[in-house]
């Protein structure tokens, strides 16, 4: 969902579509500090997502399940 403020995200940085994260000023931020924060936790958990397989159930492959 994109709002006034950006891109709507969780604590994690994922978007309102599972399995899609968004950082930085489209999301709500306006400092470097919160950009590079948001896009290390961002990749974090897309990582967390492919190799530990935490996204959804609607959101994985229909091959992982
Ligand atoms: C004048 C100014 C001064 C600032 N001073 C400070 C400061 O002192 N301290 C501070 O913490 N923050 C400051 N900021 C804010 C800081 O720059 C941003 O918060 C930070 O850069 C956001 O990082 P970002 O990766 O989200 O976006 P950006 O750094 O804007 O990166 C987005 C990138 O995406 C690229 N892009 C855009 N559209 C597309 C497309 N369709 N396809 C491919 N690439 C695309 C752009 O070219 C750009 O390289 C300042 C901002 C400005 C404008």
């Amino acid at each position: 969902m994109v709002t006034p403020a950006g891109i709507t995200v969780d604590a994690q940085q994922m978007t309102t579509v599972p399995g899609v994260y968004a950082c930085g000023d489209v999301t709500t931020g306006n400092q470097i500090a919160f950009a590079v924060a948001g896009g290390a936790m961002a990749a974090m958990q897309a990582a967390n997502a492919i190799f530990y397989d935490t996204l959804p159930a609607g959101a994985r492959s229909p091959d992982s399940a």
